[in-house]
């Protein structure tokens, strides 16, 4: 009991699925497509636990893109998949019958990488997640950095205040500059062929191409200038750059001259690709069945009704009134 777990990755184009074991060894793994209908994401999930299910699981971990307050299982926000008009964590629990863990998806993918990727050993990190937007989490001694829910949104960092409009209703958030889809754009605004990739611009760059190299610093230049901010804020022994673009991302930033300031962590790629979500969340999940003295104790909203949890956290109401 508790040496595997089924971890779940929701996201725009996939639903992925993978029973883990507790060294991380993906035992099997099951995908599907992904949809805008929440319904259709719930019957998707369930549908890909089940092709998974086995005797003994700890429990069930599931990455969810938007603002999640993981204490409570709770989606306050998403994108293309917005999960936050359907008690998600609630419904797949009486579902499946398991023990259920929520989390934001680049808050799991950063729980992968701590235990079995590019963070190993490391207490303190910072993590973004370069793809159709930016994601974001943090781990502060060995633990999610929640603020009163759903902090590490670092794809919300402002660094151009007179910038693009944002979905979340600020202008200039690095999502806006230095996301995937930002970078198509600058690719654009410069005159180059739609196709253009980063991969064909750091070659570029690096045979002495000054058009590519103002791309690329027109893109990661603002990721540099939130990093900088989350680096004197947080003080992490490493920056994790992941999702799709991450790796490029990393080798852009390498290009453009940092400055020299009291404030420096190291800015690494991470090691899981699209395999850091399920790995962990359901590392994600067989650590808090254990926490619980897997028991499978009666939910209250979400939250165990007894028994004590070093994760557990306050329910606090939001000043909308969603809880
Ligand atoms: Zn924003």
């Amino acid at each position: 009991m508790g040496q595997t777990a089924i971890g779940v990755d929701i996201g725009g184009t996939h639903v992925r699925a993978a029973r883990v074991s507790n060294s991380g060894q993906i035992l099997a793994s099951v995908r599907a497509p992904s949809s805008a209908d929440p319904q259709q994401v719930l019957a998707t999930t369930i549908d890909l636990i089940g092709q998974l299910m086995v005797d003994g699981i700890a429990g069930i971990g599931v990455g969810v893109p938007g603002r999640v307050d993981g204490s409570t299982g709770t989606v306050f926000s998403g994108g293309y998949v917005d999960l936050s008009k359907l008690p998600f964590a609630q419904l797949l629990r009486e579902a499946t019958g398991q023990f259920v863990v929520l989390e934001n998806d680049c808050s799991m993918a950063l729980l992968g990488e701590a235990a079995f990727g590019a963070g190993q050993g490391k207490q303190n990190l910072v993590m973004l997640t370069i793809g159709t937007g930016i994601g974001g989490a943090a781990l502060d001694h060995g633990h999610l950095l929640r603020g009163r829910s759903t902090a590490g949104q670092f794809g919300h960092v402002v660094v151009a205040p007179d910038g693009l409009l944002c979905a979340c209703g600020r202008r200039g958030c690095v999502e806006t500059l230095s996301s995937g889809t930002a970078f198509g754009r600058h690719v654009c605004e410069a005159g180059l062929p739609p196709g253009t990739n980063a991969d064909d611009l750091l070659e570029r760059r690096n045979r002495g191409d000054a058009q590519a190299a103002a791309v690329l610093t027109a893109w990661a230049g603002p990721l540099r200038r939130a990093i900088d901010g989350l680096v004197a804020t947080l003080d992490p022994d490493l920056v994790l750059l992941g999702g799709g673009m991450g790796g490029r991302a990393v080798a852009a930033l390498a290009g453009i001259p940092a400055e020299n300031c009291w404030y420096q962590s190291p800015i690494v790629a991470a090691q899981l690709g699209d395999d850091a979500g399920v790995v962990g969340a359901a590392r994600c999940a067989m650590d808090r069945f254990a926490a619980r003295g897997c028991k499978r104790a009666v939910l209250v909203n979400g939250v165990p009704a007894s028994g004590k949890s070093r994760w557990r956290m306050p329910c606090r109401r939001r000043p909308d009134g969603r809880s």
